[in-house]
């Protein structure tokens, strides 16, 4: 397979053509955003740590009979993919309390959710990804109510599994972000499973493995994201 031009450049990752129109070239870059693109920065080995987290993430869904982009690993940056049309709500599924959430309904961080929570979020950098409902997702015409509830009942799906997956390995699934597309005619799981789009702590001491340590500035962000990888791998 080759890599041909390149279709899009997102904050994270860049997306290239194949000569199959099925497929696309997936390389991840990088760069680290955060607060709607305020503050950027580079995480060393972010690209490849991510492309690798992922792609594992991926592979073991896809054991557990959930349906995702993902085709192959290329190398450790690069990934092909299904080609989609991405739905522009982000699916975000809560277990603890973290972020706009605990400001939002006054929960100390932390507070584990008695069952947990999805939100819609536009995905659309210049509103900022407000979070939205299904009247909005209606009006907009983002997605059909049987695709909303579809990626919904996928996203909890994808909870359960990851949940106790990672409890295994001692990581708390906090929270995490899905974007899912369209692949003929059918919603699947798209983008990225990784650090930058899950919070992850340590099971046993609470330590933040995830894109947190770069918003917060709390150092050791790439050694974080090499602990889960590790964790998931046992690759260093
Ligand atoms: P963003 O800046 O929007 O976060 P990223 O750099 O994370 O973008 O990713 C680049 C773009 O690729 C995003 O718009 C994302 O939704 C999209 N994308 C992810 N997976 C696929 C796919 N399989 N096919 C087409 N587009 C995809
Ligand atoms: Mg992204």
């Amino acid at each position: 397979m080759e890599k041909l031009e390149q279709l899009y450049e997102g904050k994270a990752k860049k997306i290239y053509k194949t000569e199959d129109p099925d497929v696309v070239w997936l390389e991840y870059k990088d760069d680290a955003t955060a607060f709607n693109g305020l503050k950027k920065g580079t995480i060393e080995g972010k690209g490849s740590l991510n492309n690798l987290i992922s792609a594992h993430f991926f592979q073991m869904l896809e054991e557990k009979g959930i349906t995702t982009h993902f085709v192959k690993l290329i190398n450790d940056r690069e990934m092909l993919c299904k080609d989609v049309k991405i739905v522009l709500v982000e699916v975000v599924t809560r277990n603890i309390a973290a972020g706009s959430l605990a400001k939002r309904i006054g929960y100390e961080e932390g507070t584990v959710l008695p069952l947990p929570i999805v939100e819609f979020y536009y995905k659309d950098d210049e509103l900022g990804d407000p979070l939205i409902n299904n009247y909005h997702i209606k009006i907009l015409d983002l997605a059909t109510p049987e695709q909303l509830a579809k990626m919904e009942e996928m996203a909890l799906k994808i909870n359960e599994i990851l949940v106790g997956y990672l409890k295994d390995k001692r990581v708390t699934l906090v929270d995490f972000k899905l974007e899912f597309g369209i692949h003929k005619g059918e919603i699947i799981l798209a983008d990225e499973i990784s650090p930058d789009t899950c919070r992850f702590w340590d099971a046993d001491t609470k330590e933040k493995l995830d894109k947190d340590r770069f918003r917060r500035d709390l150092g050791n962000v790439e050694d974080a994201y090499k602990e889960i990888l590790k964790r998931l791998t046992g690759q260093n």
